[in-house]
């Protein structure tokens, strides 16, 4: 009799979720590297980026105008003289302006002693070596004081984000063209299936094509990890636990398919052979419900190298197309992030009115592939056509999933309902 794994239970949603959460809290990447500003992006920081200098350096003009004493202002319009004229990257040396005076200044340009203030040239009106001004401004408008951003030796960002547009503009800001990143975690890929065949094969009448394998190598490589593409794994138990092994060499293994209730669903099976521990074996959701979570045990009477000094954790995904890839961004993802060095966040979701109602059953949480469209602040959602989790294309005409409680059979055109955006 084949082995089973012994602490199989079903979650609900949040559990199964809250059980990820925990367990990824746990990870550790693999490493770090130095690496071109640009090369870093989508990495995880693995240092702490201090500002070099205050922020702004100087008191800065953010208009283009004159920079004055607020307090001459006060009977409009008033007439002050030009004393000077100073552009951004230009030093107000010996420059300093007395009541009754204004400079010229320009947007991003320092701010010359005695002004406290910059009054836009939309209201002003220039003739000879004077200036009318027209609207009064306060004390400190359009300057931003020198330090009010950040003061030199603050810490601008901490390890643990993630690299992106705006992480990209502060290390260039105070001057670091390389940075420390986590290592990408490397994440195996093994889709099963007597049925699929590779993307260069022809398939026969009755065969798939793999496209698990390439959406999962997608959306770990969306995640920050690197994906290692494994040959796809026949229902036959030895080849399946040679495969097993080889994609428990890294640092995370997703295994697609052979994990519903079938007779050659096999990966269960195998894996208990292996002496995996199961944390869980299944999820009250849908798509995704048989998802299994578990790991390998490291140490002398397990098939864990024992190079490796932590155990391997594993995710079969059930293999319909959809279901793979709403159980990865559910359940797979917060391992894969914790790896790559990110702390573990909560799944955000967002609202939106629904378009047209939706019928269903009570008992699982439903992800539903959907479409979120609308202009400004009038966002609707409406479900896609689909044939069930195995219908691609359908999934590919989506931007989001309509999240439904277990305890809805029915949701009327008009509602708020929770989305999960992709
Ligand atoms: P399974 O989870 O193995 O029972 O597979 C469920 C359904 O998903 C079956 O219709 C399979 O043919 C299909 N399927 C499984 N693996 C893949 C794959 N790698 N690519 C595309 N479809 C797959
Ligand atoms: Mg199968």
């Amino acid at each position: 009799m084949a082995a089973q794994p012994e602490q199989a239970s079903i979650l609900s949603f949040e559990e199964a979720r809250a059980v990820v959460e925990d367990h990824a809290s746990h990870l550790q990447p693999r490493g770090r590297e130095l690496l071109a500003v640009l090369d870093a992006q989508g990495r995880v920081l693995a240092e702490p980026i201090h500002a070099d200098r205050d922020f702004p350096p100087f008191p800065r003009a953010t208009r283009d105008g004159y920079a004055i004493r607020a307090s001459d202002l006060e009977n409009l319009p008033t007439d002050l003289q030009i004393v000077g004229e100073i552009k951004a990257g230009g030093t107000p040396t010996g420059l300093a302006v007395q009541s009754g005076q204004g400079v010229s200044i320009m947007t991003g340009a320092p701010v010359p002693d005695g002004a406290d203030a910059v009054v836009m040239l939309e209201h002003t009106k220039h003739a000879g070596d004077h200036v009318q001004v027209t609207r009064r401004v306060a004390a400190n408008e359009n300057i931003v004081a020198a330090g009010a951003e950040a003061k030199r030796g603050d810490k601008l960002l901490s390890p643990g984000v993630r690299i992106g547009y705006a992480e990209i503009a502060v290390a260039a800001s105070v001057g670091r063209p390389r940075l420390v990143a986590y290592a990408k975690p490397r994440v195996a890929v093994l889709s099963t299936g007597d049925e699929i065949v590779d993307i260069d094969v022809p398939p026969g009448p009755n065969q798939i094509r793999n496209s698990n394998t390439y959406s999962l190598a997608a959306q770990i490589q969306d995640a920050g990890g690197d994906p290692v593409l494994l040959p796809i794994a026949p229902d036959e138990p030895a080849r399946l636990r040679e495969l097993l092994l080889e994609g428990l060499e890294a640092d995370l293994l997703l295994i697609a398919g052979g994990v519903s209730m079938g007779k050659y669903d096999l990966v269960e099976q195998v894996l208990a052979e292996l002496k995996a521990e199961f944390v869980f074996t299944g999820a009250q959701i849908q798509p995704g419900k048989p998802v299994v979570f578990g790991r390998m045990p490291c140490g002398a009477d397990t098939l864990v190298r024992e190079t490796d000094s932590v155990a391997k954790y594993f995710f079969g995904l059930p293999g319909n197309p959809v279901s793979t890839m709403v159980t990865f961004e559910l359940f797979a993802k917060p391992m894969l992030e914790a790896l790559a060095g990110m702390p573990p966040r909560k799944l955000v979701f967002t609202h939106a009115k629904l378009k047209s109602e939706i019928r269903t059953r009570i008992g699982l949480k439903r992800f539903l592939p959907a479409v979120l469209s609308g202009e400004f602040e009038r966002c609707e959602v409406e479900l896609v056509r689909w044939q069930g989790s195995g219908d691609i294309a359908s999934i590919a005409r989506s931007n989001c999933y309509v999240v439904i409680p277990p305890d809805r059979e029915r949701i009327e055109t008009g509602e708020w309902v929770p989305v999960l955006l992709r």
